[in-house]
């Protein structure tokens, strides 16, 4: 079978799903924005969800306030619902800031509520899943769902994404994600803070040795590199006109390329070189819109129009021998 032939696979996405709560910068002062849809696996999924019909399956964790609409708007865009438990209790909540320029952000609440106690239950059904994404949850919780996911069959590719706050407090925790993982998705602050190196071609190649073969190192807007067996490879952040909010740009970016990956039903080096495109697009996407709403209101034409635009950006003519 040709790869173009290789039909669609289940992508199982672990992570957040908030209310969050946005101060973001206008030319008048701040305008908050209160209770927005959010959280790394609503990100990741919406963003998948444009890209693989193959079924996106997501685990994560609402409290009783969590309106039943949202989950049906994840519905409506063919996400499986079905693992995301209703606890009793509160939605996890997040308060963020935005600098000025959009460049920074400070967190000025996190309150975990429900998700203080998840523990990600995967359903039987989803088990078999060959392409899984483990959002920015406790390393632990992260091997804990790979145990059970490779009680059944070992995954073809395993993505996680971690953060500061747990490369900081749990480093052995995630000495052992890193052993069983194939590819890990992080920021560059993050790359050289989980390995102690300031060059981030050094520290590539550290955080390789620990166990991922592949590893994105996501620059926010100057885009991100691939660091895997066939080289170095980078890809752009579009340049848009107007940014309104980063929120989920990173899962976005990591649903995107997951989606492609699970939708092409393959993963070599070129198909993640492609993938990164897709990744970078609805990234790109992401930040036109407070919260998820731009992702929500995104059209098939729209993403196939700005992956010709993306393709016209990097289109340098295909030649680029030394003129002397
Ligand atoms: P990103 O901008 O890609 O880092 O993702 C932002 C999303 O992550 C927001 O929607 C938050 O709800 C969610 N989030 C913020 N803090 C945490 C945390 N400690 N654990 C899990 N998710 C979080």
């Amino acid at each position: 079978m040709t790869p173009a032939q290789t039909p669609a696979q289940p992508l199982l996405i672990v992570g957040s799903i908030a209310f969050d709560d946005l101060d973001m910068p206008t030319p008048d002062g701040i305008r908050p924005h209160r209770d927005v849809l959010g959280g790394a696996a609503t990100y990741s999924s919406l963003a998948a969800a444009q890209l693989t019909r193959g079924g996106v399956r997501v685990v994560g964790i609402v409290g009783t306030d969590f309106p039943e609409a949202h989950l049906e708007g994840l519905r409506s865009r063919g996400i499986d619902t079905a693992g995301v438990e209703r606890a009793q209790g509160k939605t996890f909540r997040w308060h963020g800031r935005y600098s000025s320029d959009l460049s920074s952000r400070t967190s000025l609440d996190t309150q975990l509520n429900v998700f203080a106690d998840f523990s990600p239950k995967i359903p039987a059904a989803y088990r078999n899943s060959p392409f899984v994404l483990l959002g920015n949850i406790h390393p632990k919780l992260q091997v804990d769902v790979l145990d059970q996911v490779q009680q059944v069959q070992k995954p073809r590719l395993v993505v996680a994404d971690t953060m500061n706050f747990w490369i900081e407090g749990e480093p052995a925790a995630l000495a052992k994600l890193l052993a069983r993982i194939d590819l890990l998705v992080i920021n560059d602050e993050e790359a050289r803070q989980l390995s102690g190196i300031q060059n981030l071609v050094r520290a590539a190649a550290d955080i390789r040795k620990r166990g991922p073969s592949m590893l994105i190192v996501k620059r926010g807007e100057f885009g991100a590199l691939l660091f895997d067996e066939a080289g170095t490879f980078f890809v752009p952040a579009y340049p848009l006109e107007e940014v309104l909010d980063p929120t989920g740009a990173g899962d976005s970016f990591a649903g995107g390329l997951l989606g492609y990956l699970a939708a092409r039903g393959e993963v070599t080096p070129g198909s993640l070189r492609k993938a990164l495109y897709f990744a970078s697009s609805l990234g790109s996407f992401c930040v036109e819109g407070i919260g998820p709403s731009r992702l929500l209101s995104l059209t098939r034409a729209e993403l196939a129009a700005r992956i010709s635009a993306f393709a016209r950006l990097v289109d340098h003519g295909g030649e680029l021998a030394l003129p002397i």
